[in-house]
């Protein structure tokens, strides 16, 4: 029984709405709310209470007992917007009866769990297009069955709180209950052949395959569409456009390839205007590709032919427009086939992992960006220095596949994030301030190819991070530079100090000391000296943003390096630039006016 509670006019009619939607199923009680909550939650095994959210938490609380025995309680605002799950997602249903309420109320479910939270952004908020009983398989998540995820290719998808299959490529057997399949086959269960018929005569797709049937006789599937099909098409001119889309759905499902796996059509430019490929491209709802003749004639088909040769300058369209639009590593799914007029046959793409390059900042989370946070929760495997790993793990999403590594390891990092990329996944290499300033940007792009997507995030460098904290050190020209002589020979660095030096830039410098390496920020201060007064502001910043930010400003004559270390910037001021009241600032060119 679902006990309802209100104390407004306008709690009271959602309690009518919902016992209207649900005859026999709820109880409604009467009262001042204190005693009917009381009596509710004693008597039902659920309760929905039109209250403020706090109320409900102070009348509930002296009652509570255990989770396994307490009643699911969602409480929904005055103006019925929020049904929030508030006590007992899970064993109480409260996750499921909160959805329940919104549909009813138009009220949007509030859901905490964590899992569960992401469970339903994840299966509702997929970047590919996802069929079946979405509601009933993020239901049976929601109540902490547990469902399967199989691929047939690791396409780049953000993570899933789902079990993995135990193989790439293994389909779930026909009794499965729940289970999401990556996949741009249509499976036709021998059980049910006739619900898996595929399209409909006016050609838009919208047949079994796209409807929830596409699981019948499978149990709950939730099918994800890659889009992995790429489909050349040929025509003579004057071709119909209903004939091409009839071709390309032929094509498609007799080779069971489903619809809303296709990513681009793809012909000869000479036939980029022609209406009835460009009409079919727009009813099938995706982009024409045109490749130039030669392009194509470059491409080995297994079915070449004179005709087009004759008319266009290359022996094949169709299968060579497929192969070129498929890209790199693409390979033939479906060979020529023939209609009156036009020719269609559907390549399928390599899965194309993508690679995101993401800095997180010195080290406050208020210093990550939000589109950092955005790449972290796409991503379904994170490969990253265990410290910084550590720095972001509560934003990473059940089921993301962290790959941390130690110090110095730095060039496995880099190949492991690009072979999980290769591989096709959503990648996330992360690294500390700007991923891409002396760390693993750019040892991970000398290894990739163009064969993954990559995507920067930039992100907070130290030496912005430490100039924030000691004023406006940079507002004239500067340069950053490591004193590392790991990577690079130190007559390099020194060059580079001298130059500095010598063209009155202000300097960070980078990693500055380490116990190893004492000598090299003594000598690369005296060589500025040696262009700047002793009185020339040093600002020294170490751990900028953490719990154990110090900040000092000292000068080239009394800065005392043993203050420094591996977790500290230092930065230099040029001759104009000056301490004004604590703060070291450096003006923007012209003279400064004391
Ligand atoms: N990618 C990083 C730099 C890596 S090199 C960035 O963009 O910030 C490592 C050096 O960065 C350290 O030796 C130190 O000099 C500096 N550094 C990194 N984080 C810092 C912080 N929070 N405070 C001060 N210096 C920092």
């Amino acid at each position: 029984m679902i006990g309802l509670v209100a104390a407004t006019v306008a709690g009271r009619q959602g309690c009518e709405r919902l016992a209207a939607a649900w005859p026999g199923r709820t109880r409604t009680y009467q009262g001042p709310v204190k005693e009917a909550l009381a009596a509710a939650f004693g008597e039902c095994e659920q309760v929905v209470a039109f209250l403020a959210a706090g109320a409900v938490v102070r009348l509930v609380a002296p009652l509570l007992s255990a989770k396994r025995d307490d009643p699911g309680v969602v409480t929904v605002d005055e103006a019925h917007r929020h049904a929030v799950a508030l006590l007992g997602g899970h064993a109480g249903g409260a996750n499921a009866l909160a959805a329940a309420v919104g549909e009813v109320l138009g009220a949007a479910p509030v859901v905490t769990t964590a899992t569960d939270a992401v469970a339903i952004t994840a299966l509702d908020t997929l970047p590919y297009p996802a069929q079946g009983p979405i509601a009933a398989v993020t239901r049976a998540v929601l109540d902490g069955e547990r469902v399967p995820l199989y691929a047939d290719t690791p396409w780049p998808l953000p993570p899933l709180p789902l079990d993995h299959a135990p193989a790439p490529g293994t389909a779930p057997p026909a009794s499965t209950p729940a289970a999401v399949w990556v996949t741009d086959r249509v499976v036709r269960p021998a059980a049910d052949a006739t619900a898996q018929e595929t399209g409909t005569a006016d050609g838009t797709g919208a047949g079994a395959e796209n409807g929830t049937g596409a699981g019948a006789g499978t149990g709950r599937i939730v099918f994800v569409r890659p889009p992995s099909l790429v489909v050349g098409v040929g025509a003579s001119r004057g071709v119909g456009e209903q004939e091409v889309v009839e071709l390309v759905h032929a094509a498609l499902d007799g080779a069971g390839l489903a619809r809303l796996s296709v990513a681009a059509l793809a012909t000869v430019d000479a036939k980029k205007d022609e209406p009835g490929i460009v009409g079919a491209a727009a009813r099938l709802g995706v982009p024409l590709l045109t490749y130039p003749a030669q392009a194509l004639a470059a491409v080995p088909v297994p079915n070449p032919s004179a005709a087009p040769l004759a008319a266009v300058g290359t022996p094949s369209v169709a299968e060579a427009a497929a192969l070129l639009g498929a890209g790199p590593g693409g390979e033939l799914a479906v060979e020529k086939r023939k209609s009156a007029m036009a020719t269609a046959a559907v390549a399928r793409r390599r899965a194309r992992g993508r690679l995101a390059v993401v800095g997180l900042g010195p080290g406050a989370r208020d210093l990550l960006t939000p589109r950092a946070a955005a790449e972290l929760r796409r991503a379904s495997v994170v490969v990253g220095l265990d410290q910084y790993v550590a720095q972001i793990r509560d934003l990473l999403p059940p089921g993301t596949r962290v790959l941390e590594s130690g110090l110095g390891a730095e060039e496995e990092r880099a190949r492991t994030a690009v072979a999980q990329a290769r591989a096709g996944h959503a990648v996330a290499l992360i690294g500390s301030g700007d991923a891409g300033v002396y760390a693993m940007a750019s040892p991970a792009l000398a290894e990739a190819a163009d064969d993954i997507d990559v995507v920067g995030v930039p992100g907070v460098t130290a030496a912005l991070a430490a100039a924030a904290l000691l004023g406006a050190p940079l507002g004239h020209d500067h340069v950053s530079i490591s004193l590392s002589d790991l990577h690079t020979p130190w007559d390099v660095i020194e060059r580079r100090v001298r130059a500095a030096a010598e063209s009155d830039l202000v300097v960070t410098f980078y990693n500055p000391r380490s116990r190893g390496r004492d000598w090299q920020l003594p000598k690369a201060l005296s060589i500025l000296a040696g262009h700047r007064a002793p009185d020339t502001p040093v600002g020294i910043v170490h751990a900028a943003s953490r719990p154990d930010e110090r900040t000092a400003i000292s000068t080239l004559a009394a800065f005392d390096v043993t203050t420094v270390d591996m977790v500290t910037v230092v930065t230099v001021g040029n001759t104009a630039t000056r301490v004004v009241a604590g703060r070291m600032v450096t003006p923007r060119g012209y003279r400064w006016q004391s």
